[in-house]
């Protein structure tokens, strides 16, 4: 079966065309489309962004990301440990939210610093 997708590798976006018997792929105009082609068809990863709340900040909440990407198959499952947390200001940039979540061995980490209000 060929399966069409679009490469979000680089803003050009090239369009692949992936045989997801002989995982070869077409339409690539550089090596990491055909690598992401290949892993779009068999183990598919994304980095997720969310926000969890804050408490004892003048922001209710911060944005986090997973440190890389994750099996697209456990999105929803991730989601729900992310919406769990609520963290206690200060929160620094880079702090780890949740240690290996969801056994991914990937920690969805703070990209926010925000500062504890007097
Ligand atoms: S195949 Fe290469 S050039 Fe095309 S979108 Fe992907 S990374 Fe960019």
């Amino acid at each position: 079966m060929i399966k069409n997708l679009i490469c979000i590798q680089c803003p050009r976006g090239c369009h692949l065309e992936v045989d997801t018997e002989t995982l070869e792929v077409k339409g690539n105009s550089c090596p990491r489309g055909a690598t992401y082609g290949k892993a779009e068809v068999t183990n598919p990863i994304r980095t997720i962004t969310s926000t969890v709340k804050v408490e004892g900040s003048d922001m209710p909440r911060c944005s986090v990301r997973t440190a890389s990407p994750v099996p697209k198959s456990q999105m929803f499952e991730i989601m729900d440990e992310i919406n769990k947390v609520t963290l206690t200001a200060p929160v620094e940039v880079g702090q780890v939210v949740i240690h290996d979540v969801c056994h991914t061995g990937v920690d969805v980490i703070a990209t926010k610093r925000l500062e504890k209000i007097a």
